[in-house]
């Protein structure tokens, strides 16, 4: 199966520094997230979306308002032809909860490959926008991309990070182009 993980916020949507999106009306797709979506779809890939969302057991918003999010999130994009979203993971834990599946762990990732069978982590991508996702994809041993559409702008911010991503990209279309024109 072709695959790639995606984080969510600062990937395909808008990503709200020292806030969390709490309610659809606050949900705002990046429209080279889109295009980067519209991409693997076409070109037969699937996608599985990992993402942490401390902000429901820390009481911002409930599990209802997530829920409602994901399914308004998923319908907006089929309305625009991209269907190979296969499922949606999210940890609701905060850090001092010490779950397996915050990011950078690698439970969420564990939890796909029990529903969808054993996957080749070292075939597939991780792309998000933070030092955490990154170390998460190597974590999980899958190849990593950072997009700068996210928490980090530019190249020169990661300089000092211990553990890099194998690829930088602007956007989730230049990181979708890049995945499908190499074939993996
Ligand atoms: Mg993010
Ligand atoms: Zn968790």
């Amino acid at each position: 199966m072709k695959l790639v993980f995606l984080d969510r916020d600062g990937v395909i949507s808008i990503f709200t520094p020292k806030d969390y999106i709490k309610k659809w009306e606050e949900f705002e797709f990046i429209p080279e997230g889109i295009d980067g979506l519209k991409i693997l779809n076409d070109k037969g890939y699937k996608v599985i979306i990992i993402s942490n969302q401390s902000g429901v057991n820390k009481g911002l918003f409930t599990l209802n308002d997530l829920n409602e999010i994901t399914n308004n999130m998923i319908e907006e994009l089929k309305k625009k032809g991209i269907n190979n979203i296969l499922k949606v993971y999210y940890c609701i834990h905060t850090k001092e909860e010490n779950c397996d599946c915050r990011k950078p762990n690698i439970g969420l990732f564990k939890k796909a490959e029990e529903d969808f069978g054993k996957i080749n982590f070292s075939e597939t991508y991780f792309i998000g926008d933070t030092d955490t996702d990154v170390i998460a994809g190597k974590n999980v041993g899958a190849k990593t991309i950072l997009v700068l559409t996210g928490k980090i702008k530019s190249k020169e911010e990661i300089e000092n990070w211990e553990i890099k991503p194998d690829y930088i990209f602007k956007d989730l279309k230049e990181a979708a182009e890049f995945i499908t024109k190499k074939g993996k």
